[in-house]
C-alpha cells in the first residue's frame, strides 16, 4: 500500500513521520495511549528491559514487574534477590542489579520522582546516553534522540550511511538529532522506532508504504537492503566445564549463589567447575564435585552463547541421601525451581540433568574456536 499523498508531501521528515505515527502507532504495554502523559517509571523500566532484548521477549517480564512493583518505591524496597529472580531468563543480569540500585537513588535522592534532566538521568545506575535520551524524550517530551536498533537502521538508510555499525553510531546520532522536532519529541522517538519495526525492516523494507521515502537517500540509490552495514563479528572463543546437579530424597536441588558482581552476578546455579579450553576428565571432574557421592555423567552436553564466548558444559548428577553440611548452599524444592533466580544457562543444565528422554545436545563442537 502506498503512503497517502499528504504524508509524502509533508514539509519535513518529522512531520511526515508524526502524521504516519498518529495512524499506525503500536500499542505496547509500557506505552501511554495517545493524549496520555507517559509515566517515567514505566518508561525507564521498559527502556532498561529493552536494552539488547526484543519487544516480544520483554512483554511478559514488564507486566510481571509492574504488577509486583507498581511504583519506584515498591521496587526500591524489594529484596535484590526477588528482583534477580523475577529477571531470570531476560539475560544481561547487571541490568537487574542496576535497576534496583537506580530505584533506590530515585527514592533517596530525588524524593521518588524521576529527574527530568538528561544529565541526571544519565547518572542513574544502568542508564547510559541512549537510555537517558529515550527517557528524556518519551517521558518528558524533551528534544532528544532515542536510537534503538530500529531507529539506527532508519537513520542509516535516510542518510545512506555506508560506514558499518557499531562504528557508525556517533555519526548516526549526529545525523539523527537535527531531525528531532521541538514539539512531540517523545512521539517522534517512538515513531522512528515503530517505522523501523513495521516498515523499514531489516530485510525487504516496505519503501512504497514509507512516509519518509521522499527524504530517503538509500531508497533513491536503491541500496536500502544493503544498509546498515555491520562489521564482522569476531569469532567467540569456546569454554568448557562441568556442572554438578544433586538432588536429595525429596527432589530438592542443590544450588549456590554466584558472586554479586561479574557474569550472572548474584544469580543461582548448580555447583560448577572452572571453565577452560577442554572438558575435565572424569577423574578431574569428580575432584571438582561439591561433595563425595556417586556422580554419573549424563550423555551429551549443554551449550550456551554469551556475548563474548560460547560455553559447553558436561553435566554430572547425583542423589544425596543426606544433605551435606556446606556453607553458601541452598536446597531448592523442585516446585520452587521455576521462580528461582536461575539464568537460562543454569535452567538448561538442570533440564539436561533431569531429562529422561536423552541429552539436549549429542556432541560437543568438533573443533575449538580460539
Ligand atoms: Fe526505510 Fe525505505 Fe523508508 Fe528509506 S524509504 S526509510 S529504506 S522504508
Amino acid at each position: 500500500m502506498a503512503a497517502p499523498q499528504h504524508l509524502r508531501s509533508s514539509s519535513s521528515p518529522a512531520a511526515a513521520l508524526l502524521a504516519w505515527y498518529d495512524v499506525h502507532r503500536r500499542v505496547l504495554p509500557w506505552r501511554a495511549m495517545a493524549g496520555e502523559r507517559a509515566d517515567p517509571y514505566r518508561v525507564w523500566l521498559s527502556e532498561i528491559m529493552l536494552q539488547q532484548t526484543t519487544v516480544q521477549a520483554v512483554g511478559r517480564y514488564y507486566r510481571e514487574f509492574l504488577s509486583r512493583w507498581p511504583t519506584v518505591q515498591a521496587l526500591a524496597s524489594a529484596p535484590l534477590d526477588d528482583v534477580l529472580a523475577a529477571w531470570a531468563g531476560l539475560g544481561y543480569y547487571a541490568r537487574a542489579r542496576n535497576l534496583h540500585r537506580a530505584a533506590k537513588v530515585v527514592v533517596d535522592d530525588f524524593g521518588c520522582e524521576f529527574p527530568a534532566s538528561f544529565e541526571q538521568l544519565k547518572n542513574l545506575p544502568g542508564v547510559g546516553a541512549y537510555t537517558a535520551g529515550a527517557i528524556a524524550a518519551i517521558a518528558f517530551d524533551q528534544p532528544y534522540l532515542a536510537m534503538d536498533a530500529n531507529a539506527e537502521r532508519v537513520v542509516a538508510r535516510l542518510f545512506a550511511v555506508e560506514e558499518p555499525l557499531p562504528k557508525a553510531k556517533p555519526r548516526l546520532r549526529d545525523l539523527g538529532q537535527p531531525l528531532v522536532p521541538q514539539n512531540r519529541a517523545g512521539d517522534f522517538a517512538q515513531a522512528l522506532m515503530d517505522l523501523g519495526a513495521a516498515i523499514c525492516t531489516p530485510k525487504k523494507p516496505a519503501c512504497k508504504s514509507c512516509p519518509v521515502s521522499s527524504y530517503c537517500e538509500a531508497f533513491k540509490r536503491g541500496i536500502q537492503e544493503q544498509l546498515p552495514r555491520k562489521a564482522e563479528k569476531p569469532v567467540r572463543p569456546l569454554k568448557r566445564g562441568a556442572a554438578f546437579v544433586a538432588r536429595d530424597v525429596s527432589g530438592a536441588v542443590l544450588l549456590v549463589k554466584r558472586p554479586a558482581n561479574g557474569l550472572l552476578g548474584g544469580m543461582l546455579q548448580p555447583p560448577l567447575g572452572p571453565w577452560t579450553e577442554e572438558f575435565p576428565s572424569i577423574e578431574a571432574a569428580l575432584a571438582q564435585a561439591p561433595f563425595s557421592a556417586v556422580w554419573k555423567k549424563r550423555l551429551g552436553i549443554v551449550r550456551h552463547g554469551f556475548t563474548h564466548f560460547e560455553l559447553e558444559i558436561e553435566v554430572y548428577v547425583a542423589e544425596a541421601i543426606r544433605r551435606p553440611k556446606q556453607f553458601n548452599t541452598i536446597w531448592v524444592a523442585e516446585a520452587n525451581l521455576p521462580t528461582a533466580a536461575l539464568p537460562t544457562i543454569m535452567r538448561k543444565i538442570i533440564a539436561h540433568a533431569f531429562d529422561t528422554d536423552g541429552p539436549l545436545f549429542a556432541q560437543a563442537s568438533a573443533a575449538r574456536r580460539r
